[in-house]
């Protein structure tokens, strides 16, 4: 029988449009599971009153986001709703590196990059790209509403650009639908489970 063994650690990408979820339910996955790592991407957007530098993002001014793709430090880095938004490469090699299950949490111009990356070989790991929708698209428009983070024009144009960026779902291994904020992130901990086993075999 063929020896089974351990591959090195794996990349688990979540996206989904705007609004639907992802940083609430990966904040809950991780800390609901602290063996997986965080990656914390840096940001141009000036902190919300709850965030925390270092935590929610590494916040940063344009200049130095500048720097840092100058100096080849991102994964991939995408704009964002006027904002830069960027993964760090060397986290997440650190910990690839330590074997580790790293969880980023991406727009989904960043999922198509992080594929891009891969297929030209700029990535050698394994990746299981993760998709969140909403229940449906009226609690999608409510979220957004609620979270008061954007005045109404920023926020409807947000909703656009969500339900557009719905329509790249079938391009992932998976889709979550984010009922419950417990419930998405004991799905995505399931296809971490289901991954880890899977990839015994390769
Ligand atoms: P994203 O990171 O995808 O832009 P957020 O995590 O900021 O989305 O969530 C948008 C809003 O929806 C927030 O107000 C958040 O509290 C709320 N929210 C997220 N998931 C759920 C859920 N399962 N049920 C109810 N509200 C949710
Ligand atoms: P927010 O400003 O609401 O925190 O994030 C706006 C969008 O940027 C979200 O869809 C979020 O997933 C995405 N985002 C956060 N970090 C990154 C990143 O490093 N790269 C890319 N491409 N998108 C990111």
């Amino acid at each position: 029988m063929k020896r089974l063994r351990t591959r090195k650690g794996f990349l688990v990408v979540i996206s989904g449009p705007s609004g639907v979820g992802k940083s609430t339910v990966v904040r809950a996955l991780i800390k609901e599971n602290p063996d997986l790592r965080l990656s914390v991407s840096y940001s141009t957007r000036p902190p919300r009153p709850n965030e925390q530098n270092g935590a929610d993002y590494h916040f940063v001014s344009e200049a130095e986001f500048s720097d840092k793709i100058k100096e080849g430090d991102f994964l991939e880095w995408a704009q964002v709703h006027g904002y830069c938004y960027g993964t760090p490469k060397k986290f997440i090699q650190e910990q690839l590196n330590k074997e580790q299950v790293v969880v980023l949490e991406v727009d989904v111009q960043g999922a198509a990059k992080v594929k891009d990356a891969l297929a030209a070989g700029k990535l050698k790991c394994a990746v299981v790209f993760v998709f969140l929708i909403p229940p449906s698209v009226d609690i999608l428009a409510f979220r957004l509403k609620k979270r008061k983070t954007e005045d109404e024009e920023v926020m409807n144009y947000r909703l656009r650009a969500a339900i557009a960026e719905l329509q790249v779902m079938e391009k992932y291994d998976y889709i979550v639908v984010n009922d419950r904020v417990d419930s998405a992130a004991s799905k995505i901990r399931a296809i971490i489970n289901v991954e880890k086993e899977r990839m015994l075999l390769n």
